[in-house]
Formats: structure tokens, sequence, C-alpha cells
């Protein structure tokens, strides 16, 4: 039996490479509903290649574009965001792979989760800014959640077959384009110098987040939930050859690990094909050559957005979703060129500051918190990008 897949997000970086892994495996996976946010013009493309059942334009100025192409060749096209949760619980769907950027991805990942869709997690801002939520909700649905992140990938592959008691995790960090940089230079730091991931090739919010670190900020936040592991008890670890995606360590002081070349394809084809593991085409390690890894301490210093997390989800509730929100218009702005790298932990600091806590959150609240936090943070940009004289 093939497994039937929606993917959520198919023009991002994750979802082409998904596409990509889909063709080369037909025997095993076959893609059914496609939805992408604007770019109707790959959207379309993907959509005839892999002979869809149905698609998603959320833009729905392009609505028309996208329904004259595709109507010839009978793929059913829809927009607006409230398709999107309705496809993925369609009945001809096995599992949904959450590739879209941001807090958006976390409707649809709900609407998944209660139609009982196994969910291939490539979305972490759903976990940061409703983790409870979503994994209480997995529980009780029987829902599994398999992460594509390729650090959680890897603590996931280590915990296969494992009856032990997590001692720690140890997520690893590629530092980033920003590693070798004085706190001067990351100042001062331009677009496309933030751009410049030394090792994974990602869409632009995850790439700026890897520069300033928060993107390993929110993975730590996303492994507290999916594996149930205190904050104080996940390790970030700098790895700058990014050949170990993370570890775990167990109660006998043994280490696990998983290597490989750096390619995302491998945890998202791991995600489709679980609990199965199927051949992939990457480049493998040639230990001889590689000499050697090397681990160092993050400089919290350097990158403030790292102890801003970890005081995020300490405080829990809806702390993490209002950083997250602040987060995501702070990078926003900053690639529209509109503020210095550094002023982003400063504009995230200040929404959490202005942020009204709430232990418990439901639902309600979060949205609400992401609702808030993103208001907070446009005004407090407007004074940012106010000119001084
Ligand atoms: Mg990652």
């Amino acid at each position: 039996m093939k497994r039937r897949i929606a993917i959520l997000g198919s023009t991002g970086s994750i979802g082409k490479q998904a596409l990509d892994v889909i063709s080369r495996h037909p025997e095993l996976f076959c893609a059914e509903v496609l939805t992408a946010n604007s770019n109707s013009t790959l959207l379309i493309k993907q959509a005839i290649e892999h002979n869809v059942n149905s698609v998603v334009i959320a833009d729905e100025s392009k609505y028309q574009e996208v329904f004259k192409a595709l109507d010839p060749y009978g793929i059913k096209v829809f927009t607006g965001n409230a398709s999107v949760s309705a496809l993925a619980c369609g009945s001809n769907i096995d599992m949904v792979l959450t590739a879209m950027v941001g807090f958006s991805g976390l409707e649809p990942t709900i609407s998944a989760i209660k139609a009982g869709k196994a969910v291939a997690l490539a979305n972490k801002e759903t976990l940061v800014a409703a983790g409870s939520i979503v994994m209480k909700l997995a529980k009780e649905r029987g829902t599994p959640i398999i992460p594509v992140d390729s650090e959680h990938s890897a603590i996931f592959q280590c915990l296969q077959g494992e009856r032990a008691s997590i001692e720690k995790i140890i997520l690893t960090a590629s530092g980033g384009p920003f590693l070798s940089k004085t706190k001067e230079e990351i100042e001062t730091a331009t677009v496309k110098e933030a751009l410049n991931h030394p090792k994974w090739l990602m869409g632009p919010k995850v790439t700026i987040d890897s520069a300033s670190m928060m993107n390993k900020g929110l993975e730590m936040i996303e492994a507290h939930w999916l594996f149930g592991i205190e904050p104080s008890k996940i390790e970030i670890v700098v790895h700058p050859q990014s050949i170990i995606h993370s570890m775990v360590q167990f109660s006998d002081g043994s280490v696990t690990a998983q290597l490989s070349i750096p390619d995302m394809r491998l945890p998202i084809q791991y995600a489709l094909s679980y609990p199965y593991r199927v051949d992939l085409n990457t480049k493998r390690i040639d230990f001889p050559v590689l000499e050697s890894l090397n681990f160092y301490k993050p400089d919290f210093e350097k990158f403030p957005c790292l102890s801003i997390a970890y005081s995020a989800i300490e405080r829990g509730g809806n702390i993490p979703c209002a950083m997250n929100a602040a987060n995501e218009i702070a990078v926003e702005s900053f690639l529209a060129g509109e503020i210095p790298f550094t002023n982003i932990p400063d504009i995230i600091l200040e929404v959490i500051n202005s942020t009204t806590y709430v232990k418990e959150p439901s639902i309600e609240d979060i949205f609400e918190t992401d609702k808030k936090a993103r208001l907070a943070a446009t005004l407090i940009l407007t004074q940012y990008k106010a000119p001084t004289y």
C-alpha cells in the first residue's frame, strides 16, 4: 500500500525536497494534496508532475490562474486557509507533512491530528507556540507525530527500540553563518551575510533564525515537547561540521548519535517511510577524509536569543508563543532591510515583557497571544525604524 501524502507548503524548501523523495519512491509514496501560499507557478508545475488529486493556493488572487492551469488535468483547486485544513483531513490522506513557515502551521496541524492523520512535523513553530495543546491532543487521539527537523529526527532515530530513560538530549548546532564573527561584525551584518548558511540550504526564515541561533532555541522547545524532556536536560552544543545531527545520553552513560552528510532529504524520507528505512542516494561519510568532529559551548552573550528561548520555556504558558510571534515579525523586518540584525532579540524581549502571562493557555489564548504579540512587535518596530537625527 502506498502512503498517500498531503504536503502543506509544497513550494518551500522542505516541500520541494519532499516531492523529490516521493518521486524517487513511487512504489512507496504518492502526493495527493499540495498547498502553497502564493507561488502559483511552481504549484501548478508540481501538481501536474505528480498528478495530484487537489491543491490549495492560499492567496485568493492567484486562484483563477491555478484553476485554469489545472482544471484540464482534472486536478481540483481550492483557495483560502480553511481549505488547507479541510484537505489535510480528507479520507484520501494517510500522512500530512506540515512544511509551511511559522505560526500558520498550527491550525492545519491541529485539524490533521483531530482527523487522526499521521503528522510529519516540519513546522517547529507549531510546537513552540502551542506544544502543550498539540501534544496532549495527539496523545488523546493516538496520532503519531514524526519529526522532520534534522535534529529531532536524529533524536527520534536514536530512541528507536530503546526502553531506557533519557538522561540528557544533546542538541547539535552548526552555529550558523555568524559562528566566528565578532559581536561588532554581527551588529552590522547584512541580509546577504545572514542568509549565507555554511551547511544547510533552507528557506529565508529558518536561515535567519540560524544566524541569530533562535533556531536552536526554537528547536530546544520543540525537543522538550516532542520527547517530554525538561529544558534543563537539553544541552545545546555547537558542532560546525553538522555531521552529528543530535545525540541522546542514557542513564547508564551511553550516548547514541545519528550521523550523516547534511541533506534534508534524509530526515524527510525517514518521516515519510517510518518505521521503515529506505534507500537514499545521499553522499556517504568518508571518516578518514573527515578526520575530526569538533564541539563547542554556544556563546550565550553573542547569541542572546538562546537565553531568551530558555527563559521563555521555563516561564512556559503563552510566553513561548509571544516569543515566536515577535521573532517572526522581527525576522521579516530584518529581511526587508528595515532593522539591524541585533534588533531582533531586542524586539523579542520587549514583546515578551509586554505580554500578559497566561499559565495554562487554551487554543483561543494562543491565537490571541499570537495576534497581540504581532501587533506589539509591529508597534515597537515603528520606533526602531524611525530615523534618528
Ligand atoms: Mg534543524
